[in-house]
């Protein structure tokens, strides 16, 4: 591995006449705000800026004459992507709401609506969600398959696609009969999802990198388009996100990855390190900045950070200060089960808020775990309590199947080659048309090379079915055309409205929803979504909220069609999360980036954090690469973890855990000890509880004295 030369450190303090711009930045920070020329990376560790580097770029590039809209910021999520957005207005107003700040998966979808016609895709094409996915891959295969079989093929397709493989690549260097059967599969799949005009999400970056590799006139254009390209979380990239991000900057190079190798937690997903190995060898003019100092955690906090990841291999050596001062030690907590554990949690954030005054806000804390299952006691737990709680990286909102409905039929109206949305809409509400007639419509369609909706208008249909289920199928047909028509004129948040609730009463989807519940309650709730999508589909039409995927200009005024496109990729209804002062459930992979005052990190348990080894908890001298490897991986996530806390952090375990169906006797992680914290002052006391309540009761008999 080449080492990576260092040609800048943080100094404190900054620099001595700071700008507005450069005011809150140490002297490395600034150097790679200013150094705009050629290729730039920033690896460092937790806490030290990076994103901050990021944003304070875009804005100094704007202010030195670089237009907003020629600069292309990536982040990992869309919900970062709106934070970056909020922070770059907040430095330079609204000239930021022009620069494209978006995902990959945002930006592929932009570059192939804009240039996807060279590649035989229409611009309104479909993006098929994971669902979706399992359904065409099952008929790929026959139709006999259980779903965790076709998730297991999905897995290993997409990973294929992460490494830059298609069917016939995969097929070629597939080890077994296994992976050989898989890959004939893929290339079923790969040919309907062409029938389809649809893409899967690893075809917005697939695409685009063949956009830009088999096209030299469109690399041309991106190119000369993008004047910057700055990438956040650099080290949780793929390969073909590398190779994406250098064909759109060329030989040029102008662009600043920032990144951390130790927090690299998607290796699982296709996520490669050799990413950041490669950029110096790639671009021999790079310039590797390093940052030292952490301006998040007390020294406390970052010192166990940093002893845990101690044990791993290092791309780089570094060290990372704090001088925010000594702070809370960090506290173990053992519990008898995850119940117990959950009890005490919430006791801890009773008592630390009670101890202090004001009250830190719910905002403030967040309880991380490492599975979305681990969840659920600690909802419990605090819905108990009355603590009001979020649970963020879980199920999305736009996986409800009421929601998923209605994406049906605006898939069909972007794209009416799209079959699998074809058969949602056109079952949802039932309209009368049954199986006979849609696998009849199915077979002619094959037969025809069509696609269902465009056999529904063949002239030679007629032929093939009774005149009843014809008509049927051709008032759908007409009022999904109709439908796409009017969405086309639909301007602006008020008719969007209207719009909406028209047609949602034209199919009599309310209807629908409480015939199928047996539980009024449930059908309540779910219409309650319904409207609650319609309104924030109108908000978005009329341009107000600018925390889209990023892939359409913000702030303007939009048609719905438009707003129709890009809501595959949105994940959350980002904008009902803002600034809500609740409390923070999440997984670890979700938090990154993130930092809350007070941490919890919960199933700090072997078995659990580490995941499943089989290195007999760490006692085996001997242990495969893989194991190793992943054991590494584990270590990454723990130190992600733990340098997401700002002033205090306990981490918890429980004395027993589940295996399969039994509960089993569990011992405390390894990384606990690994942590190397002060035995005297780790083990938080148990009768925490007790004394939270007192001090709750001391705080409030203190209020009450004070109105009186
Ligand atoms: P992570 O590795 O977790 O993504 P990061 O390196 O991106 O972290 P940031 O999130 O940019 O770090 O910064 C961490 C915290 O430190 C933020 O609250 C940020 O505002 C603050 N910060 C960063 N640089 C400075 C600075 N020079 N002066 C004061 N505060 C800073
Ligand atoms: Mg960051």
């Amino acid at each position: 591995m080449g080492r990576l030369c260092i040609i800048a450190r943080s100094v404190s303090p900054p620099s001595p006449h700071p700008s507005p711009m450069s005011a809150g930045l140490n002297l490395a920070q600034l150097q790679a705000v200013h150094y705009t020329e050629g290729p730039c990376l920033v690896l460092a560790g937790a806490g030290s800026g990076k994103t901050r580097v990021i944003t304070h770029k875009i804005a100094h590039m704007i202010e030195r004459g670089l237009e907003p809209r020629r600069i292309a910021a990536i982040t990992f999520t869309n919900k970062a992507a709106a934070e970056m957005r909020e922070r770059a207005k907040g430095l330079i107003g609204r000239a930021a709401k022009d620069v494209l700040v978006c995902t990959f998966h945002a930006l592929g979808v932009r570059m192939v609506r804009e240039d996807g016609k060279v590649l035989g895709l229409k611009p309104q094409f479909s993006i098929l969600d994971q669902d979706d996915v399992t359904s065409i891959l099952k008929d790929a295969a026959g139709g006999t398959t259980d779903a965790a079989t076709a998730r297991q093929w999905q897995w290993t397709i997409s990973l294929w696609k992460n490494m830059g493989l298609n069917a016939a690549q995969a097929l070629a260097q597939a080890k077994d009969d296994h992976e050989r059967s898989i890959a004939l599969i893929m290339q079923r799949y790969e040919e309907r999802l062409a029938a389809y005009q649809s893409v899967d999400f690893d075809d917005l970056i697939s695409l685009p990198l063949k956009l830009l590799r088999d096209h030299p006139e469109v690399r041309a254009k991106w190119q000369a388009a993008l004047g910057h390209v700055l990438v956040d979380e650099y080290q949780d990239t793929n390969a073909t996100q590398y190779d994406l991000l250098k064909l759109l900057v060329g030989e040029r190079g102008r662009f600043t990855a920032v990144g951390d190798d130790d927090q690299s937690i998607y290796g699982w997903r296709g996520a490669t390190l050799d990413n950041l190995k490669k950029l110096p060898i790639d671009f021999p003019q790079l310039k590797v900045i390093k940052l030292e100092q952490n301006y998040r955690s007390t020294s406390a906090i970052l010192r166990a950070a940093n002893n845990v990841i101690g044990p791993n291999p290092k791309l780089f050596p570094k060290t990372l200060f704090s001088e925010l001062g000594e702070g809370e030690p960090v506290r173990v907590v053992d519990a008898d089960s995850e119940e117990h554990e959950a009890e005490r949690a919430v006791a801890r954030i009773q008592g630390l808020r009670a101890a202090a005054n004001p009250p830190p806000d719910w905002k403030g804390f967040a309880i991380l775990y490492r599975a979305n299952h681990q969840a659920k006691p600690f909802e419990k737990a605090l819905r108990k309590a009355g603590i009001p709680y979020k649970v963020s990286g879980g199920t999305s909102f736009f996986d409800r199947a009421e929601i998923r409905d209605l994406c049906a039929w605006f898939r069909l109206w972007i794209n009416s080659d799209d079959d699998p949305a074809f058969l949602r809409a056109i079952t949802s509400p039932k309209r009368g048309i049954g199986h006979t007639t849609l696998g009849a419509l199915g077979q002619f369609a094959t037969q025809h090379k069509q696609s269902l909706f465009a056999a529904l208008f063949s002239p030679m249909l007629p032929a093939a079915l009774p005149r009843r289920a014809l008509d049927g199928l051709h008032e759908f047909g007409r009022y999904v055309n109709d439908l796409e028509y009017r969405a086309r004129q639909t301007l602006g948040a008020e008719n969007a409205r209207a719009f909406l609730a028209d047609w949602l009463k034209e199919i009599d989807y309310e209807k629908h929803l409480y015939d199928g519940e047996d539980s009024e309650k449930v059908a309540a709730a779910r219409w309650s979504n319904v409207l609650e999508f319609c309104d924030w589909m109108a908000q978005r039409a009329g341009g107000q909220i600018d925390d889209t995927a990023g892939a359409t200009t913000q702030m303007e005024i939009k048609s719905l069609l438009e707003v129709a496109q890009t809501i595959a990729l949105l994940s959350t209804l980002s904008d009902r999360e803002k600034d809500q002062d609740v409390v923070t459930l999440s997984t670890l992979h979700a938090s990154k980036g993130l930092e809350w005052p007070h941490v919890i990190l919960a199933g700090v348990t072997e078995g659990m954090l580490p995941f499943k080894l089989d290195d007999d908890g760490g006692r085996q001298q001997k242990v495969s690469d893989e194991t190793l490897s992943r054991l590494q991986e584990e270590r990454r996530l723990m130190y992600v973890g733990i340098t997401r806390a700002q002033r205090s952090l306990a981490v918890s375990w429980t004395k027993k855990r589940k295996k399969g169906r039994e509960m089993v006797a569990a011992q405390p992680s390894r990384f606990i000890a690994e942590m190397a914290l002060d035995k005297t002052t780790a083990r938080e006391d148990p009768r925490e509880k007790l004394k939270a309540l007192r001090a709750e009761f001391a705080l409030k008999a203190q209020n009450a004295a004070k109105v009186a």
